[in-house]
């Protein structure tokens, strides 16, 4: 889950890491309430859980509040790479000097943590990567990162005496932040060293390990903010992995690996799914139908989609749940005008109970994939 910008500020700010003053703002009626407390010019930066802000347009700097007013305006009524903006965060205009990068990032190939430091920062920090020294360094998750290594990264990168101690400490400040927050990722570009000599970090990035949302209560409640797409949204609050694309079939598994499976099949044949669902194993009813409806809401919102696909395996999950969530869904929702095209595989007699229960209804049942994926192409391509 990536923690919006000024989320992750507060856990900035909360762990000694210094931050611009700045509000959040929702509506363009607290625009005056943010001059009165930070005062112009004024940064307004767009709130979304994405990043190449700057360079879409979501950060613009006001000098009045004419100005603050027509621009909160436009960037609150504004989608910013397919997200909309609901909210801006307010900030006092750094005098930036220098922009530099600082980040803790899950080295998965060595298992470790990795401290990435860059004597530039900023926008372009991809090209920045290219040309000028950027060092990273592995850290022992058991004695976390030491005061030595600190000294020695940035050493490597070669910043003034003052600035020295100052970006130790945060550092290791973003590096407790990193653990503590279960982060798999914990990032500020840039880091800017004001006119003052001070650093500040301009922009957050944490983004923390799903995994480890249970430890993390105040965050899992929000994760259904993060998601701007409402049917993903929805997949989220009722604890089903849906995935929207934009292609022809929508597909649906009782696992992810089984999903992706029939993806790949999909789109070697040169098709492509028009949505991604794992439902998870052991399939209830409310599940089951939890999961159809959302499909059936895409198949309907979206002319694009062709043919929906299911492939459940009923191994421990029993046939009648399966098909009663099924029914439900179709009962709530309606009949769709794409077919249902469902591969039942699993234990024998739960397959045979299933097709029983299943006849009479217009789902068309399949017992082996590659037939279920054939017909659902051969669908898609109106055939
Ligand atoms: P991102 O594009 O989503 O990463 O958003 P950032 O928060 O990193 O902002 C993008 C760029 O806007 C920064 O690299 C800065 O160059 C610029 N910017 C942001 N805040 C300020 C500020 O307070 N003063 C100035 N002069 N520029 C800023
Ligand atoms: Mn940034």
């Amino acid at each position: 889950m990536r923690l919006l910008e000024y989320e992750g500020k507060e856990i900035f700010e909360n762990s000694g890491i210094p931050t611009p003053k700045g509000k959040v703002i929702k509506s363009t009626d607290q625009v005056e309430e943010a001059i009165n407390e930070i005062g112009l010019p004024l940064v307004l930066k767009v709130q979304v859980p994405i990043g190449g802000r700057g360079k879409a347009g979501g950060v613009k700097i006001v000098e009045s509040e004419d100005e603050a007013m027509k621009m909160a305006e436009e960037l609150l009524n504004k989608e910013i790479k397919g997200y909309e903006v609901s909210s801006l965060l307010a900030e006092e205009e750094l005098e930036i000097d220098k922009e530099m990068y600082c980040g803790i990032r899950s080295n998965r190939e060595e298992g470790v943590p990795e401290v990435i430091v860059s004597s530039k920062g900023g926008v372009d920090i991809e090209k920045i990567a290219e040309e000028s020294p950027v060092v990273s360094k592995g850290v022992d998750p058991l004695s976390g990162l030491e005061a030595y290594q600190a000294r020695e990264i940035i050493d490597e990168i070669g910043v003034e005496k003052e600035i020295f101690s100052k970006m130790s400490k945060i550092l290791h400040r973003l590096y407790n932040v990193y653990t503590s927050f279960d982060a798999k990722l914990s990032e500020i570009n840039p880091l800017v060293v004001t006119g003052d000599g001070d650093l500040v970090a301009s922009d957050s990035k944490i983004v923390i390990d799903d995994h480890s949302l249970n430890r993390h209560p105040e965050y899992k409640e929000k994760i259904g903010q993060h998601i701007q797409n409402p049917l993903e949204r929805e997949g989220e609050e009722k604890g089903v992995n849906y995935v929207d694309l934009d292609g022809e079939i929508a597909i649906m598994a009782n696992g992810a690996g089984l999903a992706m499976a029939i993806m790949d099949m999909i789109n070697l044949e040169g098709a492509s799914p028009a949505a991604f669902l794992d439902t998870g194993g052991g399939l209830s009813r409310e599940r089951m139908k939890n999961a159809l409806k959302i499909f059936l809401k895409k198949e309907k919102q979206d002319e694009k989609v062709k043919a929906i696909l299911l492939n459940i395996w009923l191994l421990i999950s029993p046939p009648d749940a399966m098909v009663n969530g099924l029914f439900d869904a179709i009962e709530e929702m309606g009949e769709p005008d794409s077919p249902i095209i469902l591969v039942l595989q699993g234990r024998g007699k739960y397959v045979k109970k299933g097709s029983e229960l299943l006849k009479g209804s217009n789902v068309e049942l399949y017992s082996n994939v590659r037939e279920g994926v054939l017909e659902a192409i051969k669908r898609a391509k109106g055939a």
